[in-house]
């Protein structure tokens, strides 16, 4: 390596430069302070003057930014006003420039090439464009000497090219990193996370952050399957084209995820005239015309209210998302963040988790078992299943809490494959020890699907129990659906020989002549009338007349909800088969089921003969 003319100050010997600019930072200033922040920039910056044996090192950007090293350290910025022409020239063509030596050159005659913390002029000065992988070019990067030359060899040329596409490869692998959109070129989320901690940081009180969704994440993806991703690249860049033409011009795009974009907005555009984002959503409701194909999308604008205090291990983004995402199902398309709403996802996601755990090691999981008699003889005829989940730090949560939860988890077809396995099993056992009782349990209309009837079977031939000793109980809107589909399945499961139950009915809202065509065997009265009927005349003649009704129609008629003697002698009096409900028994753990078939016998009333 040949030896320089002189080693230039680094960046600690400069230091008095920067105490003198921190009084008084410049945009320039500013930009240098980030630094170039390209993955292994530092790395080729030590490389290259190593291997070209120079002092000097700089990239300078299209836009006239540059950044300089010495003996591989940075050095505070330069303003790009004092900028040599030379620079720029290189900065902004796609050759490479070559000056042996600066003094000998008609163009530094007027102007020498220096530098600030450098002790003399600039004499040998070359540089090499640096570009993207896609061709476009960005700026240069140049090396200098305070020595001139005789020659640049071919070798010293080509470390330099290396040099610069290495520096090109990060610039593209920085856009990868998240800083900007390669489709949409708008900057990424980290940059939205400066720039809006910055915002606050400035003495802004609070920010209003504003996400846009697109569409739903499986919609979008439908859009990739049918279309192509380069329909989709398109879309997006026409949804930020249509986005920037609503938000206001000193105002910036990111571009925070796949399908969402995201601004710091201005106070007076949010709250002072919330017509504004009805105007947004209007806009991008319209269809867009991508590559010739019309297209709607499915927008989903939320906004955010935020100080620096809840930025501060906050993420304003995840919030944000809450309010976008729960706009795309609303008619009005946008909506405020909803802290309550948050928490209480938050929770259900929590649950969600648990419950998936749970059925998968079930020592949390039991079942409670509530007997339900036969009017006539007062003998239990049959007991129903109902689960329990018992969770280490939480508690006994109620079945209200987490049925409809693993139903919208799609968790539901195991529940009921545990309920099924683990009250056959008990059934078996009871029946084994002389109990003639049949099993009940509840199913959901996720659970109606073609091999709910092959799980049945397998289950009661599997613990030897007849099919008919099974009842399940179908709520009313389940049973309602029309569907052919539905009503094949639920007559596969009638011909097996197990029971169908109408849960909870009166609370949906079927009529006389969807009754009539329910493939149902039985008909729960649900507990909300059969309890009024104490204090409500009403609720007494709905219960008397339904009973009736269905008894005519050939339902086997269970009135729920028994809670006191009263009630149990109202029913007495009416069309009912069986009732059910804490008067009787309230649901009973499974080892004390037996202790009560014992203790029962004989002690409830029953119908006269
Ligand atoms: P359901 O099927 O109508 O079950 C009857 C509910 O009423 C049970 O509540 C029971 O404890 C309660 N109950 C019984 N008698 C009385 C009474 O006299 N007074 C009062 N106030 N309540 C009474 P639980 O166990 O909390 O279950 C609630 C609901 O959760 C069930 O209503 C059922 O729809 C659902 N569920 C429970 N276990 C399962 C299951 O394993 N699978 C499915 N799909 N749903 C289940
Ligand atoms: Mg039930
Ligand atoms: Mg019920």
């Amino acid at each position: 390596m040949r030896t320089t003319a002189g080693t230039i100050p680094g960046r600690h010997a400069a230091g008095h430069q920067e105490a003198a600019s921190a009084a008084a930072p410049s945009p320039t200033q500013a930009a240098s302070a980030e630094g170039f922040a390209v993955p292994g920039f530092d790395a080729v910056v030590r490389l290259v003057t190593r291997s070209l044996g120079v002092p000097l090192v700089s990239l300078v950007l299209h836009g006239g930014t540059a950044y300089w090293f010495a003996d591989g350290n940075e050095l505070p910025a330069h303003d790009p006003r004092t900028l040599h022409p030379l620079y720029l020239e290189a900065a902004r063509s796609l050759t490479p420039h070559v000056v042996l030596d600066t003094l000998k050159d008609e163009r530094f005659r007027d102007a020498a090439l220096g530098l600030a913390s450098a002790p003399g002029p600039i004499r040998f000065f070359a540089s090499e464009p640096v570009c993207t992988l896609t061709g476009q070019q960005i700026g240069a990067l140049c090396v200098m000497d305070l020595a001139p030359r005789t020659a640049l060899n071919e070798s010293e040329r080509t470390s330099l090219r290396d040099a610069a596409s290495l520096v090109g490869a990060g610039v593209v692998l920085r856009s990868y990193l998240g800083r900007t959109d390669p489709i949409t070129q708008l900057p990424h989320r980290y940059a939205f996370f400066d720039d809006l901690r910055k915002h606050l940081q400035d003495g802004a009180p609070h920010a209003w952050v504003i996400a846009i969704d697109v569409a739903p994440v499986q919609r979008f993806n439908a859009f990739i399957r049918a279309m192509g991703h380069a329909y989709a690249d398109e879309l997006m860049r026409a949804v930020a084209s249509r986005t920037m033409a609503w938000i206001p011009a000193d105002t910036r795009l990111y571009q925070v995820g796949a399908t969402r974009f995201a601004a710091v907005l201005p106070d007076r555009h949010v709250i002072e005239d919330s017509s504004r984002l009805d105007d947004l959503v209007a806009r991008l409701r319209q269809p867009f015309d991508c590559l010739g194909i019309p297209l709607t999308i499915q927008p989903g604008v939320g906004l955010l209210k935020i100080n620096e205090r809840e930025l501060r291990g906050g993420d304003p983004l995840r919030l944000v998302m809450n309010a976008s995402h729960a706009a795309q199902h609303s008619v009005r398309g946008w909506a405020v963040y909803d802290r309550q709403q948050d928490e209480q996802q938050r929770q259900e996601f929590f649950l969600v988790t648990e419950l998936a755990a749970a059925l998968t090691d079930r020592t949390e999981l039991d079942l409670h078992y509530q007997p339900r008699v036969d009017l006539d003889s007062g003998r239990c005829v049959a007991v129903e299943a109902l689960a329990r989940w018992q969770h280490p730090t939480l508690g006994l949560i109620p079945p209200s809490k987490f049925v409809g939860l693993a139903e919208r988890a799609g968790l539901m077809r195991s529940l009921t494959q545990w309920v099924l396995e683990h009250g056959v099993a008990q059934l078996a056992a009871w029946r084994r020890q002389g109990h003639d009782i049949r099993l009940s349990f509840n199913v959901s209309s996720t659970d109606l699907g073609a091999d709910l009837v092959g799980r049945l079977r397998q289950v009661a031939e599997q613990h030897k129990v007849g099919l008919d000793m099974l009842e399940l109980e179908f709520t009313e809107s389940t049973l309602m659906e029309h569907s052919a589909t539905t009503r094949r399945h639920l007559a596969a499961i009638r011909q097996l020989g197990a029971g169908i139950a109408i849960d909870d009915f009166g609370t949906g809202y079927s009529n006389l002549a969807a009754l009539r065509q329910m493939p149902a065997t039985s008909l729960k009265i649900d507990q909300s009338f059969v309890r009024g009927m104490g204090t409500s005349r009403h609720d007494e003649a709905i219960v008397r007349s339904v009973a009736e009704l269905a008894h005519s129609m050939g339902f086997r008629v269970v009135v729920e909800g028994v809670e006191n003697p009263d009630l149990y002698d109202s029913v007495l009096g009416m069309a009912c088969d069986e009732a059910q409900g804490f008067h009787i028994a309230h649901p009973l753990p499974s080892a004390e089921v037996v202790e009560w078939l014992a203790a029962h016998r004989g002690m409830l009333a029953r119908r006269p003969a």
